[in-house]
């Protein structure tokens, strides 16, 4: 479960931020990341519970930030938005694609904290 190690490098960020900032609690997270990057939210929020105990982001609630998978078509150069992968060109049906967004990593994008 890799969702284990990137709540663990979370925490470490909230961690980091709080000896800068110095609140005392973490109330909400938004976290962003790409569709295809294999992280599934409902594992990760599960991880998150139990290894935000006991630290200033227990009880935070966690919000995420799906991008969506682009893909650019090499057939007639339009970009697709598309929800699932593999997929051919939303346009003209081509295969010849490329992802060009959706494998975006685990990225904080937003913390409320008091
Ligand atoms: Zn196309």
């Amino acid at each position: 479960m890799h969702e284990v190690s990137l709540v663990q490098s979370l925490l470490d960020l909230i961690e980091e931020q709080r000896k800068i900032h110095d609140f005392s609690r973490v109330t909400s997270i938004t976290l962003s990341f790409g569709r295809l990057s294999c992280v599934e939210p409902q594992t990760l929020g599960f991880a998150f519970e139990i290894q935000s105990q006991s630290t200033v982001a227990e009880g935070a609630a966690l919000h995420f930030d799906i991008q969506p998978v682009v893909l650019y078509c090499f057939g007639c150069t339009r970009d697709s938005r598309i929800e699932k992968f593999p997929a051919d060109c939303s346009w003209c049906g081509s295969p010849e694609v490329v992802v060009v967004e959706g494998t975006e990593e685990l990225r904080l994008v937003e913390m409320d904290v008091e």
